[in-house]
């Protein structure tokens, strides 16, 4: 068993309180790491579990990124990629939506692109949401050259 973050091992204490409060495999250091980020950020689990997914694919994520105004759930610099995870969306409310809308536009114009993923589609379809993010990597590769 080896850390998801430095790769060093940990022993079966270490795994298991890391697997019971976080669902993912570190140790001691960077699980008090990740506790830490969640709560200065409010990090969604979900987040957590798509970027150690996407470090472990080589897309290089970072996590809880900030941008200058806000801190992004997970950052692909090279590609200028923030990816948020959105939660329920059933209790959204009117002026949380029009104001996501507004942060993507303003990213947008400062030349990132905005992502927004549903935490169901991370929970459920871990391994179809890397591979989407992957797919959309590759495409804001190629046009970054076109230009
Ligand atoms: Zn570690």
């Amino acid at each position: 068993m080896t850390c998801k973050d430095c790769d060093k091992n940990i022993g079966r204490q270490e795994y298991e309180s890391s697997q019971n409060s976080l669902g993912v495999e570190l140790c001691k250091k960077h699980t008090s790491l990740i506790k830490k980020v969640i709560l200065e950020n409010n990090t969604p689990l979900e987040a957590i579990h798509l970027f150690y997914a996407l470090k472990a694919a080589g897309a290089n994520p970072m996590l809880e990124w900030w941008d200058g105004k806000k801190s992004v759930d997970i950052a692909i610099s090279r590609v200028k990629l923030n990816i948020e995870i959105d939660r329920d969306y059933a209790t959204i409310t009117h002026e949380q939506a029009i104001s996501d809308l507004e942060q993507a536009m303003q990213s947008f114009q400062n030349g990132f692109t905005t992502i927004r993923i549903p935490n169901i589609a991370v929970k459920y379809y871990l391994k179809d949401t890397v591979n989407n993010i992957l797919g959309i990597i590759e495409g804001l590769k190629a046009n970054i050259k076109v230009v």
